[in-house]
């Protein structure tokens, strides 16, 4: 039993709440991600589960304990920090094993640890070195190593690959998923970064000025955004959000229309203050017209190699679609056609969104999203 339960938790800063309620709970083993732009609370959040930050209202539960006021180091978690934190005058070995000396763990099974988590991060033959005479992903392994040799049931990691360069953020990326299937903790992961979440976590807690905005699984993240600040965060280039609205069968997108399915239709009858989300990956585009497509003129192209973002004006509205065609250039006509099952419309006031899944079905299965999400 090593999950993580978080009711109404509340954090102040003076009289500025910088966290505004959290009811989440990690399952035992769970890789569950905070993901959300920069000053939205994650750190803050990491660090009262840690034990280094009061909480300032809430109850937080570990394998069934409520620590609130249990110092950090009676709380059976590790943490990898986003500077590392590393001593910066012991060897690897004495940063690594430094914390379990304290601990008075017995130095065989010490010197046990510290071999396996060296020989799984790739680490040894460095044993002697200090920080200074290691390269940034060396020392995020160690603080990663140091972090696991704990052994303790749950590992909190505050941004853990942002110092490093894209390629080895990739590599440490993998080594980390690996090291979770090996150690088995309940972890709690914090990045901005929408791939670190989408390919490593189980699950997604996307924030916003500290509150949650979804809480599902990745896929059911990308695939059926619970609002549009979902929608906008996770995707690059961001999902399109246009003003619609739907009109006797038809939603009017700028100054043009398309017909819904009659399924569509029916859920959003009558309902005038809408936005459209539609995912720049599921545009279809062609040059010529074709049925229910909505004309665009090409303004401007990005070309990534791999594929094409296509920035589209249409009647005073921008969209972007991506392609993995680069035949398109400034002043070409295209058409679009926007997907009945990969569209999203939102309220225009609340930001909600009014389809998935009570009324419409979706290609995406999982039918508990509105009931899981908190926002
Ligand atoms: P994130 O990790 O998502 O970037 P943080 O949790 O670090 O965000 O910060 C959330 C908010 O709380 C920010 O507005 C930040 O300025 C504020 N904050 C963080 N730590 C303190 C502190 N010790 N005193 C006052 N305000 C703080
Ligand atoms: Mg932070």
């Amino acid at each position: 039993m090593k999950s993580i339960v978080m009711k109404d938790i509340r954090k102040n800063y003076g009289k500025v709440e910088v966290v505004k309620g959290l009811d989440i709970t990690v399952d035992s083993g769970e890789k569950l991600i905070l993901l959300g732009p920069s000053g939205c609370g994650k750190s803050t959040i990491l660090r009262m589960i840690a034990g280094l930050e009061d909480i300032t209202s809430g109850e937080l539960y570990l394998g069934g304990q409520k620590v609130n006021h249990l110092r950090s180091g009676e709380r059976n978690v590790s943490m990898v920090f986003q500077n590392y934190a590393l001593f910066p005058h012991m060897t690897v070995e004495d940063n690594i094993t430094y914390g379990l000396r304290i601990n008075k763990v017995n130095e065989d099974e010490i010197s046990r640890r510290k071999t396996d988590v060296m020989k799984t991060l790739e680490l040894s033959g460095l044993e002697k070195r200090k920080p200074r005479e290691l390269s940034g992903g060396q020392r995020q392994r160690v603080a990663l190593a140091r972090a696991v040799a704990k052994q303790s049931c749950f590992l909190l990691l505050d941004e853990p690959l942002s110092n490093l360069d894209v390629q080895l953020r990739e590599h440490a990326r993998k080594e980390l998923v690996r090291i979770h299937e090996k150690f088995g903790q309940t972890m709690v992961y914090v990045t901005h970064d929408q791939v670190e979440a989408m390919t490593v976590g189980d699950r997604i807690a996307l924030f916003s000025e500290g509150k949650v905005q979804m809480l599902d699984t990745p896929q059911n993240v990308y695939n059926c955004p619970a609002n549009v600040f979902t929608a906008k965060f996770i995707g690059s280039p961001s999902c399109n959000i246009i003003g619609a609205r739907e009109k006797n069968g038809f939603v009017e997108v700028g100054n043009q229309v398309f017909s819904l399915s009659a399924q569509w239709a029916g859920c959003l009858r009558g309902k005038e203050d809408l936005c459209l989300g539609i995912s720049p990956e599921q545009i279809e585009l062609r040059e010529t017209p074709r049925d229910n497509a909505i004309k665009g003129v090409v303004r401007y192209c990005e070309n990534y190699g791999h594929k094409t973002s296509v920035f589209i004006e249409n009647g005073g509205t921008e969209l972007v679609a991506s392609t993995e065609e680069s035949r398109f250039g400034p002043g070409d006509v295209v058409y679009m056609t926007f997907p009945q099952d990969k569209i999203h419309f939102f309220d225009k006031k609340t930001g909600h969104n009014v389809g998935y899944p009570e009324n419409i079905a979706r290609s995406c299965e999982n039918d508990s999203l509105y009931k899981r999400r908190i926002a």
